[in-house]
């Protein structure tokens, strides 16, 4: 067994997002109370010039004793994914969500995905394929020209299109990406080359909150 405090950690990358944070916590840890799931929450402020980094302190304070919530503060801007890494470190569950903090991504969804996981012992993650994107037809060609190049470059492994890094996956796999020493990070490439048992479901992308 492992000494896991929670059975999930919600690791959430904000990038200027004080505006769509205060919705996030509500319904995430509402929406986690209810369904009995022990959760706590990794945010990762990735050198915001919003006031995140405040209100993140502030949400830390009004937490205490009664939802496990952790702020992480970068000192300028990394990038998603290097916030993505240093909330994996930090995270304490039995089990990891990556979701965005803007409600695109909804935590509803998320507890969706953690009972698929938990209902299917040989899946490793479950991760979240977008259906269709609201997004421009020129970017959808770049999206598409993308895939096809890398696939084709790449020997080993290749990167299905659409699937997202909204992710609900064991510890196991957190530890084997965190063993990866890649500096420049691309998480789709890395879950890809890790490996494991992946289930992808449809997924349609809401509109950011703020
Ligand atoms: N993000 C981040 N650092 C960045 C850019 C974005 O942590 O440099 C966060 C952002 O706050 C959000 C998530 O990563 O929670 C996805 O970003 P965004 O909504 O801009 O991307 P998209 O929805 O287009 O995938
Ligand atoms: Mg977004």
């Amino acid at each position: 067994m492992s000494d896991a405090l929670y059975d999930l950690t919600l690791v959430v990358p904000c990038y200027n997002e004080a505006d769509n944070i205060p919705l996030f916590y509500k319904t995430a840890t509402e929406c986690f109370e209810q369904a009995g799931v022990g959760i706590e929450i990794v945010f990762v402020n990735d050198g915001s010039q919003d006031g995140t980094a405040q209100l993140l302190r502030r949400v830390v304070e009004s937490a205490r004793g009664k939802h496990a919530v952790q702020a992480i503060d970068f000192s300028r801007n990394f990038g998603k994914e290097s916030a993505l890494y240093a909330g994996m470190q930090a995270a304490r569950g039995n089990n990891i969500c990556l979701i965005d903090a803007d409600m695109q991504q909804t935590p509803h969804d998320a507890l969706r995905m953690y009972h698929l996981l938990m209902e299917n012992a040989d899946v490793d993650c479950v991760a979240a394929c977008q259906v269709d994107r609201k997004e421009g037809f020129v970017l959808k060609l770049f999206k598409r020209a993308f895939y096809r190049t890398f696939n084709g470059m790449a020997d080993d492994i290749s990167i299905p299109a659409n699937v997202s890094d909204f992710r609900v996956f064991r510890r196991p796999v957190r530890d084997a990406l965190l063993a990866l020493p890649e500096r420049e990070r691309f998480s789709k490439g890395l879950f890809a080359w890790i490996g494991f048992n992946t289930l992808e479901i449809p997924y349609e992308a809401e509109q950011r909150a703020a």
